[in-house]
């Protein structure tokens, strides 16, 4: 027997037109790329998304046409996410960090017709319309005053088109499993895969992380996603915001410690959304300037191992740390570490320990680990095993990519992460590894981020990354490679010293190399394959 319910297909652009109508003077804050602040909110946004919707009709752009964006986080590029999806078109968001090799593949690939870019990316593209499809048109997403000297032929200015059109436009209608965007994997290791949301799976999406991250999203708090619009949709934000009335504030192009900072003091954030490496930086602004942001509350850290003296030295300022884990594949949140009672009742070292997991599953999301054949293996804190995972916000497949859609889905319809796990009897996830940068020493897995983990807590380390090199006897042996604190250089024996007693002996990296920096992949992660092609003929010192 069927429900009598209504039937009605679940679209981005509603979340939109909630906002505007509900929330209307929330307010959207941008750093612009001339460093000045623009301000306006989501009643505005609204009526200037519904324009470009009317102007790219007008350019042609129909229903599953993909238009992309290559732009930093800003006000622009928040309305374009509405005005394209909601229109029926695909929001294709390109990563500007990709090599050119890459960039050429994906707007190949997704088909651009229209690529609106960033005053900061022109060079990019003046070097790429050779390779780009010919019939590809060029948005600058800037005003009249600004509109510089370009090589880009008949490039339109973002302003004349809002101008240009009205606001008398009606979204269409069309079914809730229609495509709404596509953001393709960084592809360390061959092309990048495009994963094709719907607006469904994002609406489904927006509506967990608000449930999920409930402290996050609220009318009168101001979240800033330090995370890109380009990466996984910035982990689901620009949906939620809307969604609660929550106020956005944009970072533009700067990410250096001391722009987050100003940006998130000026404007009394209260949660802040990014990877490690950011808040690394911003950690030592804090240290520099020796208070934290006036009303940082709370942030969010995800898309590498978060160490836990970067957990701790943050909770210590009174920032709720949430350790949270997901993919591009995932939309992207699939567990988070928000502790809730029992465990807020914990001595806070017990506290600080579990906020170093991945956290727990994200409702609508299943998770299960399995052996290499494919046998489940129990959620006891310490079988090891490949990370599957399934649920109306995961991929089930690739665009355009009938091979790698096929490797990534099991028999049972499980999406393969390509993450190797535990998850105790509590639904804790702790990652080991990616299964591509785990150790293999004499048939044995040695895990870096454990490793990494206690380096970080070494008082003289900045950063660090264990990476398996080659080895003749063993297969492969942990190398360390650390980024010493200004002004120290802690040795090998020390080192080592440290880790001991929390490691077997065959675990421990077998030696030390130093760096000034970590490489960085297209995603602000440290590039372990970079680090292993450079050490690959490393000579161990055992
Ligand atoms: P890319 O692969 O392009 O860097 P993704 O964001 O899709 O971008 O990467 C997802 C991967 O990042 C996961 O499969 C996992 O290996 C890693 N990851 C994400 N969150 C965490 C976390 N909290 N701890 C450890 N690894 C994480």
């Amino acid at each position: 027997m069927h429900g009598m319910m209504m039937d009605r297909p679940l679209k981005i652009i509603d979340i939109l037109k909630f906002a505007e109508e509900v929330h209307p003077t929330q307010e959207i804050i941008s750093r612009t790329l001339q460093n000045s602040i623009h301000t306006t909110n989501y009643g505005e946004i609204g009526q200037r998304a519904r324009r470009m919707s009317k102007a790219l009709v007008s350019m042609g752009i129909k229903l599953g046409d993909r238009v992309a964006t290559l732009a930093w986080n800003g006000y622009r590029h928040f309305e374009l996410y509405f005005a394209i999806s909601g229109l029926g078109a695909v929001c294709h968001t390109i990563n500007p960090r990709l090599s050119s090799e890459q960039l050429t593949y994906v707007v190949n690939h997704a088909e651009d017709k229209i690529i609106f870019l960033d005053l900061t990316f022109i060079p990019i593209v003046e070097a790429h319309l050779e390779k780009f499809p010919s019939t590809t048109k060029y948005v600058l997403m800037t005003d009249k005053e600004n509109m510089p000297e370009c090589n880009i032929p008949n490039v339109i200015c973002y302003e004349d088109l809002i101008d240009r059109a009205d606001s008398d436009y009606d979204w269409p209608e069309f079914p809730e499993d229609t495509a709404s965007s596509l953001c393709y994997t960084s592809g360390t290791t061959g092309n990048p895969k495009g994963v094709l949301y719907s607006h469904r799976s994002t609406v489904l999406h927006a509506l967990l992380a608000c449930v999920t991250l409930s402290g996050s999203f609220a009318v009168g708090r101001k979240i800033l996603p330090i995370v890109p619009l380009f990466h996984a949709n910035a982990w689901g934000i620009p949906y939620s915001a809307p969604l609660t009335g929550t106020s956005l504030v944009f970072p533009g192009a700067n990410l250096d410690g001391a722009s987050v900072y100003d940006l998130l003091n000026q404007n009394k954030v209260f949660s802040a959304w990014g990877v490690p490496t950011v808040w690394m930086g911003l950690l030592d602004e804090i240290k520099n300037r020796g208070a934290k942001p006036e009303g940082l509350g709370e942030m969010i850290v995800g898309g590498s191992a978060a160490a836990k003296s970067l957990i701790e030295a943050f909770e210590n300022m009174d920032v709720t740390v949430i350790h949270a884990w997901g993919m591009t594949e995932t939309s992207p949140l699939g567990t988070t570490g928000k502790l809730t009672p029992p465990y807020t009742e914990l001595p806070r070292e017990q506290q600080i320990n579990l906020k170093g997991k991945q956290g727990r599953k994200v409702f609508m999301v299943d998770l299960k680990i399995t052996d290499d054949e494919g046998k489940i293996l129990p959620h006891d804190g310490k079988s090891v095993g490949n990370l599957f995972c399934r649920g109306n916000t995961i991929a089930g497949g690739y665009f355009n990519n009938e091979e790698a859609s096929k490797a990534v889905i099991d028999k049972d319809g499980w999406f393969g992460t390509g993450d190797v796990a535990t998850i105790d009897e509590e639904g804790f996830l702790v990652l080991t590894d990616r299964a591509k940068d785990l150790i293999k020493s004499g048939g044995e897995w040695i895990s870096s981020i454990d490793l990494e983990n206690m380096v970080m807590a070494h008082p003289d380390v900045e950063n660090c990354a264990v990476i398996a090199i080659p080895h003749e006897k063993w297969d492969e042996r942990p190398l360390l490679v650390v980024v010493p604190a200004e002004g120290k250089k802690p040795s090998k024996e020390e080192l080592i010293e440290h880790l001991s007693g929390h490691f077997a002996k065959w675990q421990m990296p077998d030696d030390v190399v130093y760096e000034d920096t970590l490489p960085l992949t297209a995603t602000g992660k440290v590039s372990k394959l970079t680090l292993r092609q450079k050490y690959e003929k490393h000579i161990l010192a055992s």
